[in-house]
């Protein structure tokens, strides 16, 4: 193994090259300019808002603040809103309640309750509450710190015993394991935020508690109606979503195993297996896949990670997943950057060792996808390679992602503005934007030179380029070696 990491150290290519992105959660801890600009320049390829804690003005300042840090770094982020989908949260409270185990609370959803003596009374937003919970259901609150059972309920209240005690803040998120919420995919609140970003141009938008392949057509039909081209990312994240999780990857471009939630809703020994489960699936249908949440907890109060965390890290990396996820540890911790640091030094050292075998899993079925594997395979076999490649829809570099040849970048040009940045998602994809000619000899010069001058590629390196040529008539597809020069 040591000799694979040294190996991989002294590679002929100049700049440091990862397969695995870095997505980082902005918030008070990094939305100052500097600060975003050292995020960047450490390595975010991809910045998340997330809507539970956002307003429309943050949303438009920090996506100006980003691109702004972005051009004076030279390096492009892709910009992900995470919106909160159909979550059920308490209201507010004037002053925290203190529950103990045993105690009874009334969750009510109208401003016409009858106080009673020795009850504990707190607000929900959900009206459909009571109509969706069973008399024995386990409702946990604020990430299972709190749990009770519902004991009791009528047409806008339910009635639940504390089993397990604690102290209740205001807004805080209820989790109901196994019970069918009907709350619409996305929420009016969802929708004035996606308004918002696309406003603002976001590049990606990941969906909450997504529980069906539906939801993910909803958001796709209302970005449509925006004008819209971003990229959904579904985010698994309770049971529903499990069960339907096969046809949700089908449908969304992306999945987030967002194990903070999912830590909750299922039995917490089985996230493990969950996991891997997912990425498995995700890559047998050629989508990336994020791992999130705690992923550097410790580091929030700590500018060390624990043993066990680097382990954790080092597991998504080896099971190849496109990208590994900060939340908190960016948004409110005390180490933005070391996290970075941490994150980057882990994916450096345990990329040479995952495995070499190409996604056999993965099934491609048109014959030009099927020249891909061949790419991929040729470009292992040359050593010290990469793959060119020309894409305006962005399919052919995430294609070639989910393929997973180690140590192979894939270097894709594309012409589109907002292609470009989605294509900082996948698995090993370096992208460029360049403008294509209609003559594709003086389009492969262009990315070739580029590849040369920017210290992606030595003179002297091989590379197998997939591009379009004319033959007689004819635009072919092709798959050449070719040599910088
Ligand atoms: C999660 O639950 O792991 C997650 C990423 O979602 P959120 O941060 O929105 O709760």
């Amino acid at each position: 193994m040591l000799k694979l990491l040294a190996e991989y150290e002294s590679s002929k290519r100049a700049k440091s090259f990862r397969h695995t992105k870095i997505i980082a959660t902005l918030g008070p801890a990094t939305e100052e300019k500097t600060l975003l600009q050292s995020m960047i320049r450490t390595g975010v390829d991809i910045m998340r808002l997330n809507m539970a804690h956002a307003s429309h003005q943050w949303v438009a300042d920090v996506i100006w603040h980003i691109r702004e840090a972005s051009s004076k770094v030279s390096r492009d982020v892709a910009i992900m809103m995470d919106v909160k989908g159909p979550e059920i949260r308490t209201g507010v409270l004037e002053s925290p309640l203190t529950l103990e185990p045993g105690a009874v609370v009334v969750f009510h959803t109208t401003d016409h309750i009858c106080n009673q003596p020795n009850t504990n009374y707190v607000s929900v937003n959900y009206a459909g509450l009571p109509a969706d919970v069973e008399i024995g259901a386990e409702m946990l609150v604020d990430s299972g710190l709190i749990r009770l059972s519902v004991i009791d309920k009528d047409a806008t209240s339910i009635r639940a015993e504390v089993r397990v005690g604690g102290m209740l803040g205001s807004r805080r998120h209820i989790n109901l394991p196994g019970v069918h919420v009907r709350l619409p995919a996305l929420t009016k609140k969802d929708e004035d935020d996606l308004r918002a970003g696309v406003a603002a141009g976001i590049d990606f938008v990941a969906l909450s508690f997504v529980r069906e392949a539906a939801d993910v057509l909803t958001l796709r039909r209302f970005l449509d109606g925006l004008g819209s081209r971003a990229k959904i990312i579904a985010k698994l994240e309770d049971q529903a979503g499990l069960d339907n999780s096969e046809e949700i990857i089908k449908q969304a471009d992306g999945i987030m195993v967002a194990r903070g939630d999912l830590g909750i809703e299922i039995e917490f020994q089985l996230l493990p297996l969950v996991q891997s489960k997912l990425v498995q699936l995700c890559q047998s249908y050629g989508k990336p896949v994020i791992i999130a949440t705690q992923l550097l907890e410790s580091m929030m109060n700590s500018p060390m990670p624990t043993r066990a965390e680097i382990s954790d890290i080092s597991t998504a990396i080896r099971e190849r997943v496109d990208a590994v996820m900060l939340s908190g540890e960016t948004a409110t911790g005390k180490y933005p950057l070391e996290c970075l640091q941490v994150l980057k030094t882990i994916i450096r050292s345990t990329e040479p060792t995952v495995q070499k075998e190409i996604n056999n899993a993965l099934s491609l079925m048109k014959p030009k996808s099927k020249m891909l594997r061949s790419a991929a395979v040729l470009a292992q076999e040359l050593g010290e390679s990469g793959i060119v490649v020309f894409t305006r829809s962005g399919f052919l570099a995430y294609t070639l992602g989910a393929l997973r040849a180690r140590n192979v970048p894939i270097y894709a040009f594309t012409d589109v503005d907002s292609v470009f940045r989605q294509l900082l998602f996948p698995w090993g994809v370096e992208p460029f934007r360049i403008d294509f000619s209609d003559d594709p000899e003086q389009t492969i010069a262009c990315a070739l030179r580029i590849l040369r001058d920017k210290h992606w590629c030595e003179q002297g390196t091989w590379l197998v380029v997939i591009t379009n040529a004319l033959a007689s008539d004819k635009v072919i597809d092709t798959l050449q070696l070719r040599q910088i020069e």
